[in-house]
Formats: structure tokens, C-alpha cells, sequence
């Protein structure tokens, strides 16, 4: 089976989490700074916090804006469930958004209609690697705190800025099919030092200070300060993440390649369609398509055929958990409900060789002539 996704770890990323396993600090010790300083440094930013998931970073996210009880945070229908749902951890109500048929990326319009005093924030989310038009949500967000999750889209850029510094917040995972892994994972980056800091303390139980600092000012004293989690990442997962993040521009150009095979492969049959975006600041860390016909009869084809294509994503307001607590359903959201019954995401990364594009090109050609494409 050609997997939708898959890490690719190589031997100096190998050597890197060795070196680590015989050196003195396996967590919360120096590898953990060196990864962020490049982490921020690749972002633009001045400021990265790595913590243990994708989840827990928009989690810290929630937190160090103090999103709590009362408070709404707009979301769009079209995302992975943890960007809703660490609104709810933070008690707050999660407001689903619709998106925009092309991109299926948050709709400003929507965000729009949406807002309101209660309003707290605005989660973009970089659907399949495309950055959001962040400068229309600004706008759109007026004085509220603007999040990028950009769990898909590390790597891009916009008008030649990369992901990481068009939001307030943004948000990274390093799960294995993500741009890059270190096994679990995740960071938040920013441009203001008190959110960053407010993060740090979010993910180590909210103590003032962690081990490695009271280690250097020789001292016992910490105090905590606010309720927190123990988020962090260890010095191993950050030794493999740094390691990876040197091969982020290959990872990505890699993608964009298999992206434009696939693109050109089907520009002429008309029941696959890419979704738009053919920008060059895509990270492409899904490629999806909308087909014509019954989205399941493709899906059992593709797979019975060997080529592991998936769904992403059910729109998070149709979950049974918002339906029962939130009273969501069918009819909020038209544009992500009626793009989600005809999505099918192909597999895409790195170390996928030309053959096995070529393999899901053809596979795809031949399950459209037989559904009458
Ligand atoms: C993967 C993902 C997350 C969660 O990341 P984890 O590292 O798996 O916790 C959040 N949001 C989106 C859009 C994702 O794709």
C-alpha cells in the first residue's frame, strides 16, 4: 500500500537522536533551545516554544492568549478536531467558520458575520499547506487575537514571508506525516515574548522556572504561578526535529513536484479536481481532490488497488461530541459539508519515488473512466 503519508528519516537524524541518548540531558536541556532558536529563525519570529504535539502546542496557544470561560474563538468547519477542541479545554466555545470552496481555507466573510463581543479569537488553519489569506482575516478579526495552525503548512510562505510570522500565534505539529517529525510533536512561535513566556510556564505545570534554569542560577526556588501541563519535548525528539529541519526546503520543493505531476495528470479529466492553490508558497502536506460521483465507490477502489488515499476531514462541527454538547449539524457549514462528500486526499511526501506518483496517476485515470468520468 502507497501510504497518503509518510515520515522520511535518514541517517544523520539517526546519529543526532544517538548522540543525544549518551549525552547528559535527555529532556529539557540544550537541544531543546537549539531547536527552537532554528525553529524561530525559520519562522521569522522571535520567539518558539517546543512542546510534546501538535495539540498541546494550540493548547499552550489557547492558554497564553487566556481564552476561559465566556469567551468564543472562531474556528474553521474544515480542520483537523484538536483545533476545536483546545478551545474547549481552555472552557471556552468553539464558533465553526465556513471556507472558501476553492481552498476550502477559512472564509473572511464568514469570520465576519461570525464575531461578536464574546469573540476572543481567530484560528486560521493552513488546510492541506496553503497559508490562509491572513491579511483579509486580520481585517476581518478587527482587535482580536489572530492563531495561525499551521500543523500542515511549515516550510510555505506568503508574498515572501514564511509561515509562522503572518498570525499573532502559529502553531506547528511534528507528527510522523507532518513537514517534518520528531516522532510526537509540536511548537508555537511568536513575535511577543510575554505569550511565549506565558507557553513556557503552560507547559511545565505553570511553574516559574524549569530545571535547567534554577540548575544554572543554583537554586531550588520555583513557584507555580498558574494551573499547566507537562507538555514538553525532549531533547531527543528535538534532536531529530532540528536534524529535519535542515532538509525542510527538499522536503517541501519534493512535494511541490509531486503536486504539479498530479496537477498536470489530471488537468484534462474532468471528474478529478485539484483544489486551488497552485501557489508557489505551498507546503502541500496534503493534495486533495474532489471527485465527481460517489466519493466511497473511489475510496474502496483506491484502496483495493493498493494506494492508501484518505479523508481529511470530516467537518469538526458533525462530530457526535459537538452535536451533543454544542448543538451543531448539518446546514452550518454548506461549503466545508458539501466539499466533504467528495474529498479524497492522494498520497504526498517526500520520499516518494516518481514510479509510485505515476503508480496513483494511473490508478486515479483508470477509476475515473470506470465511474463514466
Ligand atoms: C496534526 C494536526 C493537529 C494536531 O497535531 P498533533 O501533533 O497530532 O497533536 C492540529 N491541527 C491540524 C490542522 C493538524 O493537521
Amino acid at each position: 500500500m502507497i501510504p497518503y503519508g509518510r515520515q522520511n528519516v535518514n541517517a544523520a537524524d539517526i546519529d543526532a537522536v544517538l548522540q543525544v541518548l549518551q549525552s547528559d540531558w535527555l529532556t529539557t536541556g540544550p537541544g531543546v533551545e537549539r531547536f527552537e532558536q532554528q525553529l524561530a529563525q525559520t519562522a521569522a519570529v522571535s520567539q518558539a516554544v517546543a512542546v510534546s504535539s501538535g495539540t498541546a502546542a494550540l493548547h499552550c496557544a489557547m492558554a497564553s492568549i487566556e481564552v476561559q470561560p465566556g469567551d468564543e474563538v472562531i474556528v474553521p468547519a474544515m480542520t483537523f478536531v484538536a483545533t476545536a477542541n483546545t478551545v474547549v479545554m481552555q472552557g471556552g466555545r468553539p464558533v465553526f467558520a465556513d471556507v472558501l470552496p476553492g481552498s476550502l481555507l477559512l472564509d473572511p466573510q464568514s469570520v465576519n458575520a461570525l464575531i461578536g463581543p464574546r469573540t476572543k479569537a481567530v484560528v486560521g488553519v493552513d488546510y492541506a499547506g496553503l497559508a490562509c489569506d491572513y491579511r483579509a482575516l486580520r481585517e476581518a478579526c478587527r482587535d482580536r487575537w489572530l492563531v495561525a495552525d499551521a500543523s500542515h503548512s511549515l516550510g510555505g510562505h506568503q508574498d515572501g514571508r514564511p509561515v509562522g510570522c503572518l498570525a499573532d500565534l502559529t502553531t506547528f505539529s511534528f507528527h510522523p506525516v507532518k513537514p517534518i517529525t520528531c516522532g510526537e510533536g509540536g511548537a508555537l512561535v511568536t513575535d511577543r515574548p510575554e505569550l511565549a513566556e506565558a507557553a513556557r510556564r503552560f507547559r511545565n505545570h505553570g511553574l516559574s522556572a524549569d530545571a535547567a534554569s534554577r540548575d544554572r542560577q543554583q537554586t531550588w526556588v520555583y513557584e507555580m504561578q498558574s494551573l499547566g501541563f507537562n507538555y514538553r519535548l525532549t531533547d531527543i525528539q528535538c534532536a531529530l526535529g532540528l536534524s529535519q529541519l535542515a532538509r525542510l526546503d527538499a522536503f517541501i520543493n519534493r512535494r511541490r513536484e509531486i503536486a504539479a505531476r498530479y496537477r498536470q495528470a489530471f488537468s484534462d479529466c474532468s471528474a478529478i479536481q485539484p483544489l486551488a492553490g497552485d501557489s508557489h508558497g505551498h507546503a502541500y502536506h496534503l493534495f486533495v481532490i474532489q471527485v465527481s460521483g460517489e466519493r466511497e465507490t473511489w475510496f474502496k477502489k483506491f484502496r483495493r488497488r493498493g494506494i492508501g488515499v484518505n479523508v481529511h476531514y470530516l467537518p469538526v462541527h458533525l462530530h457526535a461530541y459537538y452535536r451533543q454538547h454544542y448543538q451543531t449539524g448539518v446546514g452550518m457549514c454548506p461549503v466545508a459539508e458539501a466539499a466533504y462528500e467528495r474529498m479524497l486526499s492522494l498520497p504526498i511526501y517526500p520520499a516518494m519515488t516518481d514510479a509510485q506518483v505515476d503508480e496513483v496517476i494511473e490508478t486515479a485515470l483508470s477509476v475515473a473512466e470506470e465511474l463514466g468520468g
